[in-house]
């Protein structure tokens, strides 16, 4: 059975779950093989086995770290063309949609990003399904030249453990000149509050521009603890400077599809839906009953979210008590 590569998302030895949802990908296709750039791989290889992981190359290089993404374009073009790949899988986060794009130019393939899920066609080949238009409209594609490299959103497929070996295979990596024409200069850690991660929370709180002002978004934060869910913004709120700008859902914000997203006080906008429409449950809160935002809800709730909200988070705390 022919390898499907997954370039590992992580951080130190810590695996990010897309990494996994990419394995369990990957495992439709063929024989999962994880590329992991950068030192850690001994702590992450548990993960990467219980997610179905048949090995792991490692380039354990400091040149990852050093320069932008470049050389992790260079690392995979060099193993696309050493094991002839049947596809390569990165999560598609603005790092790894640039990784993709890198790839293929440099391997002469075609690519898909933003996509949703991936199955085996006829052939074996993959087949990438995108919701295009703020989901009015669900495509599928395949790509028709080179080894197929799809950038799958975080959230869009569940992983699903399935014991692999990960059996650890050293790969000698030095980046060439060409890709260290970018160089990192800093790093600073953003600073992590108690909340998950953006892109990866199972359960995400968004407020617009119906909560009226920065203070009144902080109802959007406690309902959000509430839930333990991570919060995210209309373009409405992130303009007006209510919230910060890392946190807009949107065509030019954040792609989410958690397992549940709460949209309050947000109309709906198509640019709005573009980023949250994938989500599987979506509940609206809404005092204007034509509101857009209902047409994609599965749950709506027409009122006043001043009202609405210190009702949901009290009852969610008397359900934690139970
Ligand atoms: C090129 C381009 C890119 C864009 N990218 C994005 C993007 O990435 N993300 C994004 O979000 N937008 C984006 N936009 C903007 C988008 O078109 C909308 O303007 C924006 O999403 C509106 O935000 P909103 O829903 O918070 O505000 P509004 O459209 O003003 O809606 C506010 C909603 O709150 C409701 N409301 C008001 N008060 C209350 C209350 N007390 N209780 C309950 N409900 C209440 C209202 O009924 C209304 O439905 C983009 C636009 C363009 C042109």
């Amino acid at each position: 059975m022919a390898e499907v590569l997954v370039l590992a998302e992580h951080t130190g030895g810590e695996v990010k779950k897309v990494t996994c949802e990419l394995l369990t990908a990957a495992a439709r296709l063929g024989e999962p093989a994880v590329v992991w750039a950068g030192p850690g791989a001994e702590q992450g290889r548990a993960r990467l086995a219980e997610y179905g992981a048949a090995r792991v190359y490692v380039a354990d290089s400091a040149d990852f770290d050093g320069y932008v993404v470049a050389p992790k374009a260079e690392l995979l073009a060099r193993l696309v063309a050493e094991k002839a790949p049947a596809a390569v899988l990165v999560a598609g986060t603005t790092e790894g949609k640039e990784i993709a794009g890198r790839l293929a130019v440099k391997t002469g393939s075609g690519v898909l990003t933003d996509v949703i899920d991936v199955t085996a066609g006829p052939d074996g080949a993959p087949v990438a399904a995108h919701a295009n238009f703020g989901g009015s409209i669900s495509v599928h594609a395949t790509v028709a030249a080179g080894t197929p490299i799809l950038a799958v959103r975080p959230n869009a497929v569940s992983a699903e453990p399935a014991p692999g070996p990960a059996e650890l295979v050293p790969v000698a990596f030095t980046a060439s000149d060409a890709a260290k024409t970018a160089t990192v200069t800093e790093h600073v850690v953003a600073q992590k509050g108690e909340r998950p991660d953006l892109t990866e929370a199972q359960i995400v709180v968004s407020g617009g521009r119906g909560t009226g002002s920065a203070d009144g978004f902080t109802i959007i934060e406690q309902l959000a603890d509430a839930l333990g869910a991570a919060v995210g913004a209309s373009r409405a709120v992130t303009d007006a400077g209510w919230y910060p700008h890392a946190f807009q859902v949107g065509q030019t914000g954040k792609t989410v599809s958690p397992q549940l997203y709460v949209a309050v006080g947000i109309s709906g906008a198509i640019q709005h839906r573009a980023g949250m429409q994938t989500s599987k449950t979506i509940i609206a809160i809404n005092k204007d009953p034509e509101a857009p935002i209902f047409e994609i809800a599965d749950y709506g709730i027409v009122g006043d979210l001043f009202k609405v909200v210190p009702q949901l988070i009290d009852e969610i705390a008397k359900h934690k008590q139970l």
